[in-house]
């Protein structure tokens, strides 16, 4: 991925996202969730328009950016649409950054620009029904037969899933990990029903089947055996990026309370007047900047050593946990306002609580942060000055 642009690049691809983001999805985000519809078609749109291929480079069909900019893409579309945001995340992040990132020249030639220009939809598929959290514990498996592999398993919670047409996954070969590229259309591959959600509604997530799928050696992500590199290595990337979705309910939830306090009168005084009112928007306003400058500075820390997983880690949890606070609290200012199914806030609260599970959950980001300080402290015996 390249690095290094101009301020002026990210302010023109702001300015760029902010005006679709206003003229495309802020006016269907609440039917995409009303009615749990995936627009499809406007997801292709964002592929033409050089947002799903952002990271990639021009040779293989993408726009020649950095993660920064993925991640001004992610706290745009979070900011209007936390679900199309999660199905961003899923096929640019999860699936074609980590495609490109490992993957052979022939992957690179034959799947990233389909990726990339939204020609195909991608998943990231790891979470098995009894393997979540403890991901390397799955049962999924690739067997050698001659000169391929044959796979067998399943995969579950795979956003994107439903409309996938190519799907980043990984199974057991022998007492190793290996990651490959399965194509839906391949003999033995099907899909389950999408999930019924409380919140990300829009986002498709589901389950997929391998029943035998016959992968030739062109579908192995980097070396065979070295899934879990493969998995590790996208871990971080994802959690700084996932972070900026929640960045985006934040601000929105900020900017409704923020909005109605000042227009709502009771008593003969705007909301905005009474001490306990001042007090939640101070709050919200601090912890959605805190969110904010941690997660950029994980941003910051991403090229310099993506394995560090302390930033990365510390900021999705605090990112998370503050838009789930800041949503509860607009809904709270908005009072009955805020819990009808018509007000946004309400699906903001819905959408915000899925940060605290996908990608990892808060628990275990807690030990990952607690783990890397602890190793620091010991090495360098005083608080890391970080
Ligand atoms: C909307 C949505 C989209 C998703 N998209 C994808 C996707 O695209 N691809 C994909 O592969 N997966 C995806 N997931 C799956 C997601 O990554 C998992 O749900 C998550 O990793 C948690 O796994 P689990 O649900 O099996 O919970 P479990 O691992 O069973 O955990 C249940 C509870 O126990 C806690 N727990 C578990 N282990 C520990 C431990 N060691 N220490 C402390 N507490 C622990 C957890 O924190 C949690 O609170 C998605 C999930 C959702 C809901």
């Amino acid at each position: 991925m390249q690095k290094s642009l101009e301020p002026e690049t990210y302010d023109l691809l702001r300015q760029s996202i902010k005006d679709f983001v206003a003229k495309e999805v802020l006016p269907i985000a609440s039917k995409m969730d009303q009615a749990d519809e995936f627009p499809v078609e406007l997801f292709r749109k964002m592929g033409k328009m050089g947002f799903l291929g952002v990271t990639i480079p021009e040779k293989y069909g993408g726009s020649g950016m950095d993660y920064r900019a993925q991640a001004i893409i992610e706290e745009e579309l979070g900011y209007a649409s936390a679900s199309l945001a999660l199905s961003y995340g899923a096929h640019s992040n999860l699936c074609l950054d980590n495609l490109y990132r490992n993957g052979s020249e022939f992957i690179r030639e034959n799947y990233v620009p389909k990726l990339a220009s939204g020609e195909w939809i991608g998943s990231l598929g790891l979470t098995e029904p009894s393997s979540g959290t403890d991901a390397l514990a799955m049962k999924t498996r690739a067997e050698i037969d001659g000169g391929d592999y044959i796979l067998s398993g399943s995969k579950t919670f795979i956003t994107n899933a439903p409309y996938a047409d190519l799907v980043l996954t990984y199974a057991r070969t022998g007492e190793a990990y290996s990651a490959f590229v399965v194509l839906t259309s391949e003999k033995g591959f099907s899909r389950g029903n999408k999930f019924d959600k409380m919140g990300m509604r829009g986002s498709p997530t589901g389950e997929i089947f391998f029943d035998s799928i016959k992968l030739g050696n062109e579908k192995i992500i980097g070396e065979p055996g070295k899934g879990k590199d493969i998995i590790f290595s996208g871990l971080n990337s994802e959690r700084v990026i996932l972070s900026f979705i929640f960045v985006g309910v934040s601000r929105r939830a900020l900017e409704l309370a923020l909005k109605y306090a000042t227009e709502r009168k009771q008593s003969g005084k705007f909301l905005y007047e009474f001490q306990l009112i001042e007090e939640k928007l101070a709050y919200m306003y601090t912890r959605y900047q805190t969110s904010k400058l941690l997660a950029e500075k994980a941003l910051d820390n991403l090229d310099k050593d993506p394995f560090d997983s302390l930033g990365a880690a510390a900021a999705i949890m605090h990112a998370s946990e503050a838009s789930e606070y800041i949503a509860r609290e607009a809904i709270q200012i908005l009072g009955g306002l805020g819990y009808v199914k018509d007000s946004e806030v309400e699906r903001l609260l819905r959408d915000a609580i899925l940060g605290q599970i996908g990608a990892g959950t808060t628990e275990i980001r807690k030990h990952l942060i607690s783990t890397a300080l602890v190793k620091k402290y010991k090495r360098e015996d005083k608080i890391p000055n970080l």
